[in-house]
């Protein structure tokens, strides 16, 4: 599969009916001249304005109207440099009147510019009062083929006037999210709740995972192994003799045993990104890598010892 049809499957597995929608406007010549993308962060919102802004200045569309994501004017705003896409980020404490004020300046249209242009506010519930009143206005009077799109977290800090003004588009949440709210309304508890999304998006076998002691148990010698791990402790060789190998027996533990440790090591270095303690993201990211690497080993029939203390060497070197 090329790139295209890559990122067009992930927007339409994550974010079905946004996508679904798009695509219709696009395919049919209608797209609106405001649209307002509602979702919790880290749903796609902005891959996806993106990708909308791709569709509109690619100079290489499909037959549907959809972005070649390869051309020139593609790549340059990926690459956030193009001159007629006008992103507001989401660094700033508040996103302020004379920011709009300068922006509308330069949309304005002059004289016989017929250039498309797109912009894409980040967190647009960050304008205040009068810079929403501000953008209000521009909205009142599309002009110049102009594509705004904001996005937001929460639309009920946006004026209802500016919202009555723009197509809406509701993001869902992502699997894995949706995944742990429900098992946490099935009663596991937080933290295990956690886990199994990341291992599985099955719904019923998180369930019976969650409800097996064998898993469970499984579960906290796995976690000590990572502690170990983590610290590159020499004792997690031992603990691969002692522990592990006795009692992962067969190879569905086995291979259990390297998913749940790719999961709590995946979580670690979500958690590290987060705090922008950026020097060992690496390293974990390097370690990630690592516990992948050994899963496909067992799976081509390495013993489990060996795959696993090989593990530990790799994973002190990274
Ligand atoms: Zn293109």
């Amino acid at each position: 599969m090329v790139e295209k049809e890559v990122i067009e499957q992930k927007f339409l597995s994550l974010q079905p009916q946004a996508f679904s929608l798009l695509s219709k406007n696009i395919l049919k010549h209608r797209l609106s001249h405001a649209y307002l993308f509602v979702g919790e962060s880290g749903v796609g919102k902005h891959s996806l304005a993106k990708w909308l802004a791709k569709a509109k200045l690619c100079t290489n569309v499909d037959e549907d109207g959809k972005p070649c994501l390869i051309c020139n004017q593609c790549v340059r705003i990926e690459d956030g440099f193009h001159p007629d896409v006008y992103i507001v980020g989401t660094q700033a404490q508040s996103i302020k009147v004379e920011q709009i004020r300068a922006l509308k300046k330069e949309l304005s249209c002059s004289g016989f510019e017929s250039r498309q242009k797109v912009v894409i506010i980040q967190a647009a519930d960050k304008m205040n009062q009068s810079s929403q009143n501000s953008l209000l206005k521009f909205l009142e009077e599309p002009n110049c083929g102009v594509l705004i799109i904001l996005e937001t977290s929460s639309a009920a800090r946006l004026l209802p006037t500016i919202i009555s003004r723009m197509q809406v588009l509701k993001f869902c949440e992502l699997p894995v999210k949706k995944l742990k709210k429900h098992l946490l309304n099935h009663g596991i508890e937080d933290r295990t709740a956690a886990i199994l999304s990341g291992l599985t998006n099955n719904f019923e076998e998180a369930i019976s995972l969650a409800e097996s002691e064998d898993f469970l148990n499984l579960l906290s010698l796995v976690q000590k192994w990572f502690y170990l791990l983590e610290k590159r402790d020499m004792q997690a060789f031992i603990y691969v003799g002692s522990n592990l190998v006795s009692v992962m027996k067969k190879k569905k533990e086995q291979e259990l045993t390297l998913d749940l440790l790719r999961v709590l090591w995946q979580q670690k270095m979500e958690m590290i990104v987060k705090s922008d303690a950026d020097s060992s993201s690496l390293q974990y990211a390097k370690g990630l890598e690592k516990i992948l690497e050994a899963k496909k080993k067992l799976q081509s029939n390495v013993s489990f010892q060996n795959v696993s203390e090989q593990l530990i060497l790799k994973i002190r070197s990274c």
